[in-house]
């Protein structure tokens, strides 16, 4: 719970909220400012009915939240985060769409899905250089000439470029050469992991571990945010059903709710959600119909020779395709609002 203190409160009123959660039994913790003004964290516990009303009634207490998370919250920071990456802006008036690659394969694959990706209107473009592989057996990505060969390629396209870091020790390396970067699902609650991400200068896309409830979602992102790094997206990428027809259950109710619960840009991957190309453009669309701000997609220039996940990989045409009707759901939604 956050007790949110009245903007001008004086330090009488503040030493009385002191006070009073003291008496309550809470240790004091650090307090944090935030847009509503300062705030102190009770990060167990909770309080009785009765300590709450007596703290609610404080002239110094604007409100209490109930919140576990301070700098993620929507009800603490009602404005909503954009991240602009050069003329893209995420979380704006119109879906993003990010489009590339499960792994770059080579200078020529890579530039060859910039290309494609450019012409068919995605203004980012993603390809894995460092690949979290369940299997050691399984083609493990190229490793730093893939994060160059993926540089080399946005800059031909002229497309800012996300991609995977899986250690710590690497983020300043990936960083050089990507514009966002993404943390992967199986790395959601790698903590050291979302805190070296939290110090490095660039945005962070999020992705949501497949077993993790919204909450420990967000709480991975606070991670991030309490490092100083602001520019943080998540990304719905489907949690583990029970059906084998699709690789994962996308989630799609978690991106109205992740909108009142939070003001960071949410994206939806209907590509590893759905495992399945000829899902990715129905799901795509209804990821936008629900309010996404915008989509993460494996297209490939020969989805059947990809090296890594070949089935859900959708062409050119089908990526140009999503787009168009994205832009029109979006659009739709935008004069009806
Ligand atoms: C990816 O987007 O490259 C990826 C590996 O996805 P996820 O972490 O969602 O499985
Ligand atoms: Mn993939």
């Amino acid at each position: 719970m956050v007790v949110v203190v009245r903007e001008g409160a004086t330090s009488e009123e503040r030493a009385a909220i002191s006070r009073a959660l003291l008496a309550s039994g809470h240790a004091l913790p650090e307090p944090h400012s935030s847009p509503a003004g300062a705030i102190f964290h009770l990060d167990a516990g909770g309080l009785t009915d009765e300590s709450r009303q007596r703290l609610a009634a404080l002239p110094g207490v604007e409100r209490l939240v109930e919140t576990p998370y301070l700098l993620a919250s929507r009800a603490l920071h009602p404005d909503k985060t954009t991240i602009q990456i050069g003329d893209v802006t995420i979380g704006g008036a119109g879906p993003v769409v990010i489009a590339g690659p499960c792994a770059v394969e080579g200078e020529a694959q890579i530039v060859e899905a910039a290309r494609a990706a450019k012409t068919a209107g995605a203004q980012l473009l993603r390809g894995g250089a460092f690949k979290p592989r369940t299997s050691p057996y399984s083609f493990q990505g190229l490793g730093l000439p893939g994060l160059q060969a993926l540089a080399l390629a946005g800059r031909a396209a002229g497309l800012p470029v996300v991609t995977e870091v899986m250690e710590p020790g690497l983020v300043t390396t990936v960083a050089e050469y990507a514009d966002v970067l993404q943390v992967g699902s199986r790395n959601m609650q790698n903590f050291p992991l979302l805190r070296a991400v939290g110090q490095a200068q660039r945005p962070v896309l999020l992705k949501r571990g497949f077993a993790a409830t919204i909450e420990e979602w967000l709480l991975a992102a606070e991670y991030i945010l309490l490092e100083g790094n602001a520019q943080v997206m998540l990304c719905e990428r489907g949690v583990r059903g029970f059906d084998p027809n699709t690789r994962n259950l996308l989630d799609l109710a978690a991106v109205p709710l992740l909108a009142q619960l939070t003001h960071l840009p949410v994206l939806v991957d209907p590509s590893h959600a759905t495992g399945r190309g000829d899902l990715v453009v129905p799901m795509g669309v209804a990821a936008i119909a629900a309010g996404a701000d915008g989509l993460l997609v494996e297209m490939h220039p020969h989805p059947e020779a990809a090296l890594s996940d070949a089935e859900q990989a959708i062409t050119p045409a089908q990526l140009a395709t999503l787009i168009a009707q994205a832009n029109a759901v979006r659009a739709a939604l935008n004069s009806s609002r």
